[in-house]
């Protein structure tokens, strides 16, 4: 009996996710057999060629060109649009694309053709892409080869760090359904398709398919529909994703018809063994842990939840059978995890650690085992610990006993904006490898902070910012601009903090959103937020309204600040950062943060549009 965990599209193609090889370092603790396969990469190997450019825009001019005439001959008008059938709104805002694109003299799509496949080996070159000339430039290629093979597809578009699905259809299930039959909204339809072997599939008789963010809702169904179909293994879907709509996907029965045969709710490590064993006809279905399935009479059932994972006890990742070559990074950051859950739980707008039953962190010893373990197995020495965030008390032991150890790695995570953070523990932090820390900064104004439910002392941050520039570290932090009731002037202190690059080295920029699995759900009314407006059956976010303000505004206004903010610091390597984390890290570990911060680019970027 054989388990197989996939990572579908789309995610960020530069390392491997932790999810799958976590599984399966848990099924051969249990002497069970599991593989992994990252469809993730393979597409972006795949998508990424000379030939998908040329075809794409050959496909987009015949469209434009045929649909021109029907244009000009109705006069379609943007204050009808919504009146126009579905089909007749996507196929204008496709030919809004293709104008825009075809108007436009930056890109020419038959030089971004013969770059293309150069372009993805620089990013795997150990020395090109050390190069942060090549390195950028390759970048703008690669952006520009995934706009241009969007064409036809649009206005769904693939993206380096995004998948944005066609506007004109919803969240809800029926639009979800259709959009995961038809090829000519869903460009994963035709490559899934001509991709998948059934034969390479025959042998499993159970395939977990891991959903963890929005981007990868509908090529991750759409592959698993396509599975289902063309497989006789037992289909389950699982990740945090997952979780966040599970009361949802109980609704529709039929779900479990098309799309899988049943799916796992919340941390996967105890319950994906019990669901093999239940596959292999040891246990009834009944007893598997954390499961939604439909049984025998067609009533949806909710199994009893997986027992509360301890740490220690679990198996270290495995990531072997992995062809790390395909990964866009010269130099691979392999991911660990050293605590479930956030210790803190409390910030009002977050649902990150949702579906991770409680905080529990790893003994130091067990950890640093653990990645001692994976430096000698795999060779790499760069890491990211993917925790919610690590408390600053144990990172200090952690990192003393890396030193005493003398283990020679490069890491970074997540990190509260914590007093525990002191110079002394910094310092240790850097020592033991440490190069930048992401930190948790969200808003100037200390009455938001509060509103936030941030449990921090705002006052400390600077302080901890310089203390941690002091030692050598890079200071990236995250922030949220539009949290309700926030005022102009609140929103442009967070700014400006944002351009004090000095202090605040890359940036995360965000705008609220209010989700449905986060603490402020339940007290909007008083958060003065209106019209709230569900986003559909398999979104996670709803829209609302905040002092007249709709979610559509408070995003665009967002995204024009940030447009702004990177074409002014266009000559700097990462002023922001959404997803280039790892590249960041590895460029640190090398050239340390002062070289980093104080490079000038020559080349001249041109995609300033993030998601
Ligand atoms: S924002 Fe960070 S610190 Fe706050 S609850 Fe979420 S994971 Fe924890």
């Amino acid at each position: 009996m054989k388990t197989l965990f996939i990572l579908p599209p789309q995610w960020y193609p530069m390392n491997p996710y932790l999810s799958a090889a976590q599984l399966i370092g848990q099924f051969k603790k249990n002497g069970m057999h599991a593989a992994a396969r990252d469809l993730n990469i393979e597409f972006f190997n795949d998508i990424l060629k000379k030939k998908n450019v040329l075809s794409a825009v050959k496909e987009a001019k015949e469209f434009f060109e045929s649909f021109a005439p029907e244009v000009k001959a109705n006069g379609y008008c943007e204050e009808k649009f919504n009146e126009y059938p579905r089909e007749l709104q996507t196929k204008l805002l496709r030919f809004i694309a293709c104008s825009e694109f075809f108007s436009q003299n930056e890109i020419n799509a038959e030089d971004i053709a013969e770059r293309i496949e150069d372009a993805v080996s620089v990013m795997k070159d150990k020395e090109r892409f050390y190069d942060p000339e090549q390195l950028f430039e390759a970048k703008d290629t690669l952006m520009d080869a995934l706009r241009i093979i969007s064409l036809p597809f649009m206005p769904s578009r693939i993206m380096l760090d995004n998948f944005i699905a066609n506007p004109v259809y919803g969240y809800d299930y029926e639009d979800i359904k259709l959009q995961c039959s038809d090829s000519n909204l869903n460009m994963f339809v035709d490559y899934f398709n001509e991709k998948i072997k059934t034969e390479d599939f025959a042998e499993y008789s159970l395939i977990g398919i891991s959903i963890f963010d929005l981007s990868q809702v509908i090529p991750g169904l759409t592959l698993a529909k396509y599975l289902k179909e063309r497989t006789n293994a037992h289909i389950t879907l699982g990740g945090n994703y997952i979780y966040k709509i599970r009361e949802s996907l109980k609704k529709f029965p039929e779900f479990f018809e098309i799309f899988c045969d049943s799916v796992q709710i919340g941390d996967g490590e105890i319950a994906a063994v019990t669901l093999a064993k239940a596959i292999n006809g040891e246990i009834p279905i009944d007893k598997v842990y954390s499961l939604i399935y439909k049984d025998k009479n067609g009533e949806i059932r909710e199994t009893e939840t997986a027992p509360l994972l301890d740490m220690d006890a679990l198996a270290p990742p495995c990531f072997d059978g992995y062809d790390f070559g395909k990964y866009f990074s010269a130099d691979i950051v392999l991911p660990v995890q050293l605590s479930k859950s956030c210790y803190w739980a409390k910030c009002t707008f977050c649902d990150f650690y949702t579906g991770q039953q409680c905080f529990d962190i790893k003994s130091v010893n067990h950890a640093v085992d653990e990645i001692q373990s994976l430096v000698e197995k795999y060779g790499f020495r760069h890491f990211i610990i993917a925790d919610e965030a690590v408390p600053p008390k144990y990172y200090n032991q952690f990192a003393l006993e890396v030193i005493r150890r003398g283990l020679k790695i490069n890491f970074y995570s997540f990190a509260r904006m914590e007093k525990g953070f002191t110079k002394e523990v910094l310092q240790n932090l850097y020592n033991a490898g440490a190069r930048f820390f992401a930190w948790g900064y969200e808003a100037e104004s200390e009455r938001i902070m509060k509103l936030i439910n941030k449990g921090i002392d705002c006052s400390y941050r600077k302080t901890l910012l310089e203390d941690a520039k002091s030692v050598g570290l890079w200071n990236m932090c995250t922030f949220m601009l539009g949290y309700p009731s926030e005022t102009p002037e609140e929103a442009e202190a967070t700014k400006n903090t944002i351009r004090n690059r000095d202090l605040v080295n890359s940036c995360t920029p965000s705008n609220f959103a209010l989700k449905k699995n986060a603490l402020l759900i339940k007290e909007t009314d008083d958060a003065g937020i209106k019209d709230i407006v569900d986003n559909g059956d398999f979104h996670i976010s709803c829209n609302y309204v905040i002092n007249g303000n709709p979610t559509k505004n408070i995003k665009k206004d967002r995204m024009t600040f940030q447009a702004e903010f990177l074409r002014q610091t266009a000559d700097a390597l990462w002023s922001l950062s959404f997803t280039d984390t790892d590249h960041i890290l590895l460029y640190l570990s090398k050239y340390g943060a002062e070289w980093v911060y104080n490079y000038k680019l020559k080349y001249k970027k041109h995609n300033f549009n993030g998601t």
